[in-house]
C-alpha cells in the first residue's frame, strides 16, 4: 500500500478514521494505481472480484492482471487527462475468466497539480452476492442461492434466448431527466443522440441462458455478458426505442429486427424487452430473443412468389390480348383482301359487271366492319367493361359467322351443312363473342380437313335445344382426323397448338367466351371419326324472349 495507501487518510475522512482501514471494509474492489500504473493498494473485496490476493498484486502494474491483448494505454491517458472516468471495463480473474466491472476511476492531484495517484472504485456488473467468479456466474440458470429449483430449470430449457439485463443506469437516468424537467423523451433523445450511445455501454447483460449462448453463436454464457451494445448492433434505432417505451412507462417493447452474431452473420429476430416493475424491482430487465430467420426467409420467398406470379399474369394477360387481336383482326383482313383482289380482276375486264363488283365491296365493307367490332371488343376487355348481353337468336349469329368464312369453306371443297331446330329460344349473349367462337371452331375443322387430306370433306353443325329446355347446344362435327387423346385434356389451354405457325389461342378464347357466357364447350371425337365440339349456351329469361 505504501505512501500512495497513505494518502487515503486524506481530509475526506475524520482525522480519528484510518481510511485505509475504511476502505479495507468496503464491499466495493477498492484499487489505488500510482502515476506510473503501479498497484499501490488492493482491498479484501478485490480478492472476492478478482480472485488475486493483494501481496500478488500490490506492486506490479495493473497491465499483468488485464485479459490478455486488453489495451490500455488510451484509457490511462484519458484518466490523466480528464481526471476521472467511470463505466465497463473487461477484467480477468485469477482463474482466468472473463467478466465486466463497473468502475470509476478518480486522479488525485496536489496542491501543485502533481498526479499522486489514481483510485478505482469497481463491482461486478452482475447484481450478485459477492464472491469470486465462477463458471455457472454468467449462467442465467444458475440460482445464486444454489438450489436448483423448477423455475431455474424452466429458464435453462426454454427455448427462447433470455438475457438478464441490469438497466439502473436507465432507470437513474430517466429519474434525472423526470427531476428535470423532460416529458418529451422522444425529443430528448433527438437533441441528445449522445445518450442512447452511452446507454448501449453502460446498461450490461449480467446473465443469459443457453438458448441466448446457442443464438450468439457463443461458447459460453460469460461471452454474453458485458455491455448490451452487441445486442443491438444490426438493429438501428432499436436501443431508442426501446428506452422510448420504458421512459413512457410501458411494461414491454416488442418488435422484429436483426441481431449480428459473434460469428458474423446477421439473424432475423424477434426482440423483446420486459421492463422491471417498480418499486419492488427497479434494476432487472428481461429481453427475450426469437429467431425468425427462416419464418422470414419464407415469408420474403412467398412474396418473391406473388411477385412473379402477378407479373407472369400480367405479360401473360397482355401476350394474350396481343394474340387475340392477331387471331381475330386476321381472319377478316384477309377476307378484305380477297375480295378487293377479286373486285379489282372484275373491274379489270372488259364486260363490266357492275353487280359482281357491287357484292364484292359489300363483303369488304362487312369485313371492315367485323375487324373494327373486334377491335371494340378487344378494347372492352381491356377496358374490363361488361361485355354485352342481348336477347339473341343463335341461328342468326351462326348464320352471319358462316357468311365470314364461306370463301374459305368453298375454296377447299368443303360441304358444310347446318341443322337448325325450328322455334329455339333465345339467349343472351354478346352477338361479335358468339361469332368468334363459332368462326374459331369454323377454322379450325377447315384446318383439320385441309391438313389431313381427308376424302371426306364435310363440316356438320347442327344447333338444338337440350333436353331440359335450358340451353341451346351448338355442334360441330368435321371430317378432319379428330384428336388425340394426349391432346384432348390440353387444347382449351392457351398456347396450346399442334400446327406450325398456330397461335394456340382460339379454343382458349372459345372456351373463356363459353363461360362467360354462363355456358361450356366441349370436344371429343365423334364416333364416325373427325372432332367434335359442342357448346351449350343458357336460354334465356321469359321477359327476354319477346322480339327476338
Ligand atoms: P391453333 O389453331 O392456333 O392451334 P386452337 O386453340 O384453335 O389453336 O387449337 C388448339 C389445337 O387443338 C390445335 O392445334 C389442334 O391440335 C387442336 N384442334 C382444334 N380443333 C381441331 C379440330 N377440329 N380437329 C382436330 N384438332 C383440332
Amino acid at each position: 500500500m505504501g505512501e500512495t495507501a497513505k494518502s487515503l487518510e486524506k481530509p475526506a475522512f475524520s482525522s480519528s478514521v484510518n481510511a485505509v482501514e475504511l476502505a479495507d471494509l468496503a464491499a466495493e474492489s477498492v484499487i489505488v494505481y500510482d502515476p506510473n500504473g503501479v498497484i499501490a493498494y488492493w482491498n479484501p473485496a478485490s480478492e472476492r472480484l478478482y480472485g488475486w490476493t493483494a501481496t500478488a498484486t500490490v506492486g506490479r502494474h495493473f497491465s499483468a492482471f488485464l485479459a490478455p491483448g486488453t489495451p490500455y494505454t488510451d484509457h490511462w491517458n484519458a484518466i490523466l487527462e480528464k481526471g476521472w472516468w467511470e463505466g465497463i471495463v473487461r477484467r480477468r480473474t485469477a482463474a482466468g475468466r472473463l467478466f465486466y466491472a463497473y468502475v470509476r476511476q478518480t486522479a488525485r492531484r496536489d496542491q501543485r497539480d502533481g498526479l499522486v495517484d489514481i483510485v478505482e472504485y469497481g463491482r461486478l456488473v452482475a447484481p450478485r452476492p459477492a464472491g469470486t467468479l465462477h463458471d455457472a456466474d454468467a449462467d442465467i440458470t444458475a440460482d445464486p442461492t444454489g438450489s436448483d429449483d423448477q423455475y431455474h430449470k424452466l429458464l435453462r430449457n426454454m427455448p427462447t434466448a433470455l438475457w438478464q439485463v441490469d438497466a439502473r443506469y436507465s432507470a437513474e437516468l430517466f429519474t434525472r431527466l423526470r427531476a428535470e424537467g423532460v416529458t418529451d423523451i422522444r425529443a430528448y433523445l433527438d437533441e441528445h443522440p449522445e445518450v442512447v450511445e452511452f446507454a448501449k455501454d453502460h446498461v450490461v447483460v449480467t446473465a443469459a441462458n443457453h438458448s441466448a449462448v446457442a443464438l450468439m453463436r457463443a461458447n459460453e454464457a460469460a461471452e454474453l455478458i458485458g455491455p448490451i451494445r452487441y445486442l443491438v448492433a444490426a438493429a438501428p434505432n432499436l436501443a431508442r426505442r426501446v428506452m422510448i417505451a420504458r421512459f413512457e412507462g410501458r411494461r414491454s417493447h416488442t418488435e422484429e429486427t436483426r441481431l449480428l452474431t459473434f460469428d458474423g452473420c446477421v439473424r432475423d429476430v424477434s426482440f423483446s424487452a420486459t421492463y422491471p416493475t417498480p418499486p419492488e424491482n427497479i434494476e432487472t430487465t428481461f429481453i427475450t430473443l426469437e429467431d425468425i430467420t427462416e419464418r422470414v426467409r419464407a415469408q420474403a420467398q412467398l412474396r418473391k412468389l406473388q411477385m412473379e406470379h402477378e407479373r407472369a399474369a400480367r405479360i401473360s394477360t397482355l401476350g394474350k390480348l396481343t394474340a387475340c387481336i392477331a387471331h381475330e383482326v386476321k381472319q377478316p383482313l384477309a377476307a378484305i383482301v380477297t375480295n378487293a383482289e377479286t373486285s379489282l380482276r372484275w373491274l379489270a375486264k372488259e364486260d363490266l359487271n357492275i353487280e359482281k363488283v357491287r357484292y364484292l365491296t359489300g363483303r369488304i365493307i362487312s369485313g371492315a366492319i367485323r375487324a373494327s367490332e373486334i377491335v371494340q371488343r378487344v378494347q372492352r376487355m381491356a377496358g374490363k367493361s361488361e361485355a354485352m348481353r342481348i336477347p339473341l337468336q343463335i341461328a342468326d349469329v351462326i348464320g352471319e359467322a358462316v357468311c365470314f368464312i364461306q370463301d374459305d369453306i368453298d375454296a377447299r371443297d368443303i360441304a358444310l351443312e347446318v341443322d337448325c331446330e325450328p322455334c329455339l329460344p333465345a339467349v343472351l349473349g354478346d352477338r361479335v363473342q358468339l361469332q368468334q367462337v363459332i368462326v374459331n371452331l369454323l377454322i379450325n375443322s377447315i384446318q383439320a380437313i385441309s391438313q389431313a387430306g381427308s376424302e371426306r370433306r364435310f363440316i356438320h353443325m347442327s344447333i338444338a335445344i337440350s333436353a331440359n329446355r335450358r340451353s341451346i347446344v351448338i355442334s360441330i362435327h368435321d371430317s378432319g382426323p379428330g384428336i388425340s387423346d394426349d391432346n384432348l385434356s390440353h387444347i382449351f389451354e392457351s398456347f396450346f397448338t399442334t400446327k406450325d405457325g398456330g397461335m394456340g389461342i382460339g379454343l382458349a378464347i372459345c372456351h373463356s367466351i363459353a363461360t362467360e357466357h354462363g355456358g361450356e364447350i366441349r370436344a371429343s371425337n365423334h364416333p364416325d371419326g373427325g372432332a367434335h365440339f359442342q357448346m351449350s349456351l343458357p336460354t334465356a329469361p321469359a321477359e327476354n324472349q319477346q322480339g327476338t
